[in-house]
């Protein structure tokens, strides 16, 4: 049998068509699919007839799915001499624990290859309209995850306040109250424009704005859910003239 192989693929922020050709050939000829919550199920009808499904964003009981046994699973699967894809959401390095899975198969001796994806960082925002850098508003972009790991905070609030450059945070809706808190507190103007972007790029995504001073609220009153974006600074204010996310079509339409 031969050896077997894992793809870390990264599926884009949600729309299908925003995969890579080559994520895309990594889901025709996997001979099993391991996936994410976050994934767009119409990815997974691109499989073969005998590829196999193993879903790992499953949260029974609220319980993800530990990363030990995501591991594992990649291991047991590509010493089965299987294809694997991996398909998880945006870009596989980008918050996704990618890069403890590669190491796991590294240490495990696995060949195993990783295929860039169009992060929710940058192409979520840009479907709802939001350039991440543009010349007159923001020179720097900095995406950060505002999830507390074991309650503790790992972020440097100050240092990222006194940036002026456009921060996106990811997994933040449930610490938002906190975040902007945190931000007026080491000096970010409260008129600060903030955007949040649920669930960018997929057929129900919706954007709410407001500032470092009022999203807490607006967030409660138009309920707000994860997942999102969450975006503050001064490109916040192009949504409104560049959202081009009601008027999607393909080209060859
Ligand atoms: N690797 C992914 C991020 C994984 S962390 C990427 O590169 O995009 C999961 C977080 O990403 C979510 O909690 C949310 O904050 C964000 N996210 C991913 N896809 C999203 C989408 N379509 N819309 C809004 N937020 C998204």
């Amino acid at each position: 049998m031969s050896k077997g192989k894992v793809w870390l693929v990264g599926a884009g922020p949600g729309d299908v068509s925003l995969i890579t050709v080559k994520g895309m050939d990594c889901i025709k000829y996997a001979d099993v699919l391991v996936y994410d919550r976050l994934v767009n199920p119409e990815l997974l009808t691109f499989r073969s007839e005998t590829c196999e499904l193993i879903n790992v964003g499953k949260q029974c009981d609220h319980h993800p799915i530990p990363q030990s046994e995501i591991n594992q699973i990649l291991v047991r699967e590509a010493k089965l001499g299987k294809k694997v894809t991996r398909l998880k959401s945006g870009d596989p390095y980008v918050f996704g624990r990618g890069g403890e899975e590669a190491e796991e198969l590294a240490k495990e001796n696995i060949p195993f290859e990783v295929v860039p994806g169009v992060t929710s960082a940058i192409g979520g925002l840009a479907y709802a309209g939001i350039p991440v850098t543009h010349r007159d508003h923001a020179s720097s972009f900095h995406v950060v995850t505002g999830h507390l790991r074991d309650g503790k905070d790992p972020l440097n609030w100050q240092a990222l306040a006194a940036l002026d450059g456009t921060l996106v945070i990811l997994m933040g809706v449930s610490n938002l109250d906190y975040i902007c808190e945190q931000l007026i507190k080491y000096g970010r103007p409260a008129n600060t424009p903030v955007g949040i972007v649920m669930w960018a790029s997929r057929a129900n995504q919706r954007t709410v704005t407001g500032t470092l001073a009022t999203m807490a609220q607006i967030a409660k009153e138009q309920e707000v859910k994860p997942p999102a974006l969450i975006v503050v600074g001064d490109v916040v204010t192009l949504h409104e003239t560049l959202d081009f996310s009601a008027f999607l079509s393909n080209p060859q339409d």
